[in-house]
C-alpha cells in the first residue's frame, strides 16, 4: 500500500475523514488555515533558498505579502488578524535566527520510505512525504518541521511525535552511514507563532516502534475500519455536511421548528437535563433528611404525604480462600472462576507493547455491542442514556 504521511495522520485523527478523502475521493475545499500554512511555509523556503543571498527581513515580509490571498477570509477583521499573525511569525523568526548561519542540506525534500511487514515479508508498504528542512550541524544533522498552529504542545509530544520519527527514518534511508551517528541527529518542531523550537532525538528502538504503529494503521485501513472520530479537529473538516456526526446540523428542515423529530430531540434534551437536576435535588434532600435522622436518633420521619424510612442494604461476598476450600474438593471450583476484567487490564498493561498487541489481536473479541444516546452541550458530552443492544 502507498500512503502519504498526511493521509496517515488523517487516518489517525479520524478514520472516516480518511475514507472520504482517500477512498471515496470526495473533494475537500482547502481550509483558510491550510492556505495560510502553505504561504508561511513558502516564505520559510524563500528565506533559506540556496540559490539566493539570504533575504533581509523586509524581503521576507514582501514575499509573504505578495503571496497573500484575500479571497478566503470571511471578513476584513478575520483577514487582518491572520495577516498580522503571519507578519509577526516572520518578525519573531528573524529576531532569534540569522538565516546566514544555517548550513542547509535540503529544503522541502520529498521522501519515500518503504516498510515491510514481518508477518507478510513479500508485502512492502510505502509512506511518502515532504521534509521541510534538513540542516548540517556541528556534529550531525537537524531535521526541522515548521508548525503554524496556535497550540504549543509539551516536550513529551515532540519526544513521541510520529511525524518526526518517520522523517528521521526517511533521512537514514537516504544517508545510511548516519545510523551510527543517530544520537547527534536532532529532530525539531518549530512553532512559528510562539517563536519556539522544541527538539528531541530518537534511538533505533524508537524507530522500530514507527514500523509497528504504521503497520497497525495499514492493518486497520485494510480491514475497512473507518469509524468517525469526533474531536476539536472537526471544526476544520470540510466533510461536516456529509459526516453522520454533523450533517444533521446542516439539514434545512432542522431550522423549521415544527417537525416531529425536532420536537422529539428538543424534548429529549430538556427531559435529560431535568432528570439530572432532579437526581441532584434528590441527593441533596437525602443528605438533609439523613442528617436530621442522625441528630434526632430516629429511623422514620413523617410528612403530610407519606413516611420516609431509612433502609439498610447489606451486600455479601464470599471469602475466596474459604469458598475455594469447599468447592475444590467437589471439583466445582473451575466452573465458578471467571475473568476479572480490571485485574486482566492491569496485568496486560504490565507487558511490553508488542506482546499486548499480539495478545489483543489473538484473543480480543466483541463481547456486547450497544447503542446509546448522549446529550452534548455544544461539542462536549454531558450525559449518556441507557442503550439499545
Ligand atoms: S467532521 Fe469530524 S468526525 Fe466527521 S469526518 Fe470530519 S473529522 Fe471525522
Amino acid at each position: 500500500m502507498r500512503i502519504s504521511y498526511s493521509s496517515l495522520e488523517t487516518y489517525r485523527n479520524c478514520p472516516l475523514k480518511y475514507r472520504y478523502k482517500e477512498i471515496d475521493k470526495l473533494k475537500e475545499p482547502k481550509s483558510k488555515e491550510a492556505v495560510f500554512g502553505t504561504l508561511v511555509h513558502s516564505t520559510m523556503k524563500f528565506i533559506y533558498d540556496p540559490a539566493l543571498i539570504p533575504p533581509t527581513i523586509e524581503q521576507a515580509l514582501d514575499h509573504f505579502s505578495r503571496g497573500w490571498n484575500s479571497e478566503i477570509w470571511e471578513n476584513e477583521l478575520e483577514e487582518r488578524a491572520a495577516f498580522s499573525q503571519g507578519i509577526e511569525m516572520i518578525q519573531k523568526y528573524y529576531r532569534s535566527n540569522d538565516p546566514r548561519e544555517a548550513t542547509i542540506v535540503a529544503l522541502e525534500s520529498n521522501f519515500s520510505l518503504e516498510i515491510s511487514d514481518p508477518l507478510h515479508p513479500r508485502e512492502t508498504h510505502t509512506i511518502r512525504g515532504i521534509i521541510d528542512r534538513i540542516d548540517k550541524t556541528e556534529d550531525g544533522y537537524e531535521i526541522i518541521d515548521y508548525k503554524t498552529s496556535k497550540k504549543m504542545p509539551s516536550q513529551d509530544f515532540v519526544d513521541n511525535n510520529l511525524q518526526l520519527s518517520i522523517y528521521l527514518k526517511a533521512f537514514l534511508t537516504r544517508y545510511p552511514k548516519e545510523v551510527e551517528n543517530i544520537a547527534n541527529i536532532t529532530v525539531s518542531l518549530y512553532f512559528l507563532k510562539h517563536g519556539v523550537k522544541l527538539s528531541s532525538t530518537r534511538t533505533l528502538e524508537d524507530l522500530q516502534e514507527v514500523d509497528n504503529l504504521f503497520l497497525e494503521v495499514i492493518g486497520l485501513i485494510e480491514a475497512g475500519e473507518f469509524d468517525a472520530h469526533v474531536s476539536p479537529l472537526c471544526d476544520w473538516c470540510g466533510f461536516q455536511k456529509v459526516c453522520p456526526m454533523w450533517k444533521h446540523k446542516f439539514k434545512e428542515e432542522r431550522k423549521i421548528d415544527s417537525t416531529e423529530i425536532n420536537r422529539a430531540i428538543e424534548d429529549y434534551i430538556a427531559t435529560k437535563r431535568e432528570l439530572t437536576l432532579q437526581k441532584l435535588r434528590v441527593m441533596k434532600l437525602q443528605e438533609t433528611i439523613m442528617n436530621y435522622m442522625d441528630q434526632e436518633d430516629v429511623e422514620r420521619v413523617f410528612g403530610g404525604d407519606g413516611i420516609v424510612e431509612r433502609a439498610k442494604r447489606i451486600s455479601y461476598k464470599y471469602d475466596p480462600e474459604k469458598i475455594r476450600s469447599f468447592l475444590e474438593p467437589m471439583e466445582k471450583w473451575e466452573s465458578v472462576l471467571k475473568l476479572d476484567p480490571t485485574a486482566l487490564k492491569r496485568t496486560l498493561a504490565s507487558f511490553p507493547k508488542d506482546m499486548q498487541k499480539e495478545i489483543d489481536s489473538a484473543s480480543k473479541i466483541i463481547d456486547k455491542e450497544s447503542t446509546s444516546l448522549k446529550v452534548k452541550k455544544g461539542g462536549m458530552s454531558t450525559e449518556e442514556d441507557g442503550g439499545l443492544e
